[in-house]
């Protein structure tokens, strides 16, 4: 580990400040990846500008509706919280699919967003990285890729995003809220993290100069019809080799709409529009379900996932057997 300096931020508008005045610092709250990449040498910030003390740790309703998500909300508080139970149990669900328990009383909901892939050869300052390295060259393209992406690669990088609770948040169409120094804007979910292209290096359409303040959650949150379902190597602690998040709008046993999005297939959290089209407007049945699982490798995953949530029977996070 290099050495590094260690500043407070005593407000948003000071943090801002600071990371803008040193754009080799970092912000760190929980910590639960940055430490592990300052460790292994593959993050070398000049400087940790501690976030924790800012006022980012409320859940707050909003005029239209939604949910207000400071980005300090430590993930555990979120997943437990009575208004994300009650009202947006897919991401309460896609949370504790992810991590574990002491990761999750740490981990911060701004940091979940920004974490890094878990490409194995990021890690290994010994190989070839360009997301690490730029120009380095991949790794994982001839290398050992079973737990990598397969949708919206480049032969730049082949890395999938390690989130649980984003493939939530890019089915529910939440919005990400970033302060910099010309005030606060907001970022389409779908919009916020980027596919590597010739630049894999780069992760997010995040400004270095800017700060996540809170993630913004819309009025709907399919509380009835949902599920994430989760398939990895192990059930106690692993990241997703696929993970499927839907939400289903059901009346009278027609979809009115759908949303599916998915996990640890891409560089960052998959809507699939195709699927969601196919099951808009047509009964909530097997056979519909069946057209709408196209993708291969998930096919059997989307069609239990919609399975359980149109039964209202969501995938127990507990429990993590798949029924
Ligand atoms: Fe690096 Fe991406 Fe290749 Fe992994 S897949 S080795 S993160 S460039």
């Amino acid at each position: 580990m290099n050495n590094f300096g260690y500043t407070r931020a005593s407000d948003v508008a000071d943090a801002v400040r600071q990371i803008a005045a040193d754009p080799a610092a970092k912000f760190i709250a929980g910590g639960t990846n940055l430490i592990d990449l300052m460790k292994e040498n593959v993050a070398r910030p000049s400087r940790l500008i501690d976030i924790t003390h800012l006022p980012l740790n409320k859940v707050e309703e909003t005029k239209d509706g939604g949910l207000r998500i400071g980005a300090l909300v430590p993930n555990s508080d979120l997943s437990y919280h009575p208004q994300i139970e009650a009202r947006y149990p897919l991401l309460a669900s896609a949370i504790l699919a992810g991590a574990s328990q002491q990761l999750r009383n740490m981990a911060s909901t701004g940091g979940n967003l920004l974490q890094r892939t878990r490409c194995f050869y990021f890690y290994d300052t010994t190989t070839p990285c360009n997301k690490r390295e730029p120009g380095s060259g991949c790794s994982a393209i001839e290398g050992i890729n079973r737990g990598h992406a397969i949708l919206g690669t480049s032969k730049h990088c082949i890395a999938t995003h390690p989130s649980d609770m984003c493939v939530a948040l890019a089915a529910l169409e939440a919005c990400v809220l970033a302060t910099g120094k010309d005030g606060e804007r907001s970022i389409k979910f779908a919009d916020f993290h980027r596919l590597p292209d010739d630049t894999p290096n780069i992760d997010t359409n995040l400004r270095s100069d800017e700060i996540i303040t809170a993630i913004k959650l819309p009025p709907k949150g399919f509380a009835a019809n949902y599920s994430y379902l989760k398939i990895r190597d192990r059930l106690s602690y692993a990241f997703a080799l696929v993970s499927i998040a839907v939400g289903l709008d059901i009346a009278d046993g027609t979809i009115k709409e759908a949303r599916l999005a998915l996990g640890g297939v891409a560089h960052k959290p998959w809507r699939n529009h195709e699927a969601e089209a196919q099951l808009s407007g047509a009964p909530a049945t097997r056979e519909t379900f069946m057209r709408a699982a196209e993708i291969e490798l998930a096919r059997r995953g989307i069609l239990r996932t919609l399975t359980q949530a149109a039964r209202g029977t969501p995938q127990s996070q507990a429990d993590k057997r798949i029924k």
